[in-house]
């Protein structure tokens, strides 16, 4: 028999209802045997997530504001969740162990991973699966760094002692026995973990949406979903996953081989995303997906015989590094390079950087843009594909757009362009146009 780890995500396990299903999804496929859960999440739009409720519990806390209202709000959700499943998960009883901590001011971090643990026991008791926690099995260093060594050695001699577990996710412990948690979201990358220790067979990620689409509904119509991916692919659409999926819960799946399917606990039988280290794209499909971003600023240097200067690209890559700013870019040209960043890291930076940029470098002349969109068009079947670029820039000529920049990856999986933010929409709804709906 093979093994399944199933993560499922906040909106999956957000009431006794929404409960009910995943434990049908798990009951349909005993390889499902390992399963990670969130925290739970929104009933309905207006609704709290569980997490940012214990946040705002700690936020009380330090203001020494009466947090009672905030955490009765915590207590009932998890009660009502008991009650309404029928189960005996031992809430009352944990609660008040919370309680209890929470008069020693606890960290924001145990606070806050209090959801998955709750949500972990009650999901646990309700499919007679053994509850096995992330602490003292998920580990971190004292500095909060992850530790996937160590972490695949005691979950996978944990695990093994098990047929069918329950775990939460987000959260793990540092050296010292406190709670450390990874970042919002992180419940992924714990199930990514999980699947690693285990050896599982697939990574099932269920979530309230059908997998990665091939653009970003709020601008195309109807866009169509992405059946099969790469992690390589994937890395380069990640202006639009983050959504979906953690990006850190790619790198342990992707170490350890393992196929990585993002389903929908509302549609089970929706095919859903697989990626896959390598991706068939037997359909003679060209790209995979548009992803992209607006906000963001370019610095754009000129200086004559910049080509023969030595160290003149480190000089400027180390200014940046002294202002704490990440670069996206650096497309060039014989005398020119520029850099293009992400327009919020910039704020009350802009100025100096550029004035530093002036002095250490001597250009000939330093120039700043903003308000630039960036678009990656994305599909290993580009590689082998001649015309590709052609038909995009003809596509976007078509709608009178003016292309700022052009950047292709050395993999030529990827196509990147700069555009003005007014012109994104056009830009994308074009590329879409041009090689999906052709
Ligand atoms: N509950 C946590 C959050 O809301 C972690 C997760 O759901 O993945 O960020």
């Amino acid at each position: 028999m093979g093994t399944k780890v199933a993560k499922f995500g906040g909106t999956s396990v957000a009431d006794a209802g929404q409960i009910r299903k995943t434990a049908e999804i798990i009951q349909e496929d005993p390889e499902r045997r390992f399963v990670v859960v969130s925290a739970p999440g929104k009933r309905f739009k207006e609704d709290s997530k569980i997490t940012d409720l214990l946040y705002l519990v700690k936020t009380h806390l330090e203001q020494n504001a009466p947090y009672e209202s905030v955490f009765s709000i915590v207590k009932e959700r998890f009660l009502t969740l008991e009650q309404e499943l029928g189960v005996d998960a031992g809430i009352e009883a944990a609660l008040a162990e919370i309680e209890s901590d929470l008069r020693k001011n606890p960290s924001a971090d145990y606070i806050a991973s209090r959801g998955e643990y709750l949500s972990a026991r009650i999901v646990a008791a309700f499919l007679g699966y053994d509850f096995v926690d992330a602490e003292g099995l998920v580990c971190f260093s004292s500095k909060g760094r992850f530790l996937s060594e160590e972490t695949n050695e005691k979950l996978g001699g944990e695990l093994a002692k098990h047929k069918c577990a329950v775990l939460p996710g987000f959260y793990g412990t540092l050296p010292n026995g406190n709670i450390r948690t990874f970042s919002r979201g992180g419940s992924d990358i714990t199930g990514a973990v999980v699947a690693q220790a285990v050896n599982a067979d697939v990574y099932e990620n269920w979530t309230d949406v059908s997998g990665f689409l091939m653009a970003d509904p709020r601008i195309v119509k109807n866009p169509k979903g992405i059946d099969t991916l790469s992690y390589l692919e994937l890395r380069e659409l990640s202006y639009m996953g983050a959504s979906v999926l953690h990006e850190n819960a790619i790198y342990p799946a992707r170490q350890a081989e393992i196929p990585i399917h993002i389903r929908n606990t509302n549609a089970p039988h929706d095919p859903g995303t697989q990626i896959l280290s390598d991706a068939p794209y037997t359909d003679g499909r060209i790209i995979t997906g548009i992803a992209g971003s607006k906000d963001f600023t370019v610095i754009a240097i000129y200086k004559n015989m910049m080509s023969i200067e030595l160290g003149f690209i480190k000089r400027i890559l180390a200014i940046l590094e002294d202002y704490d700013v990440s670069i996206e870019h650096i497309p060039s040209g014989i005398d020119t390079v520029s850099v293009v960043m992400a327009s919020e890291q910039l704020e009350g930076k802009l100025d100096d950087i550029v004035e530093d940029i002036r002095k250490k470098t001597q250009a000939d002349s330093v120039e700043v843009f903003e308000e630039m969109a960036l678009i990656a068009t994305v599909g290993s079947g580009m590689a082998k594909t001649p015309g590709v670029s052609a038909r995009l820039f003809a596509a976007l000529a078509k709608k009178d757009i003016n292309i700022r920049m052009i950047d292709q990856g050395s993999s030529e999986m990827n196509i990147i362009i700069g555009v003005e933010n007014k012109d994104f929409e056009d830009a994308v709804r074009s590329i879409y146009g041009e090689f999906v709906e052709g």
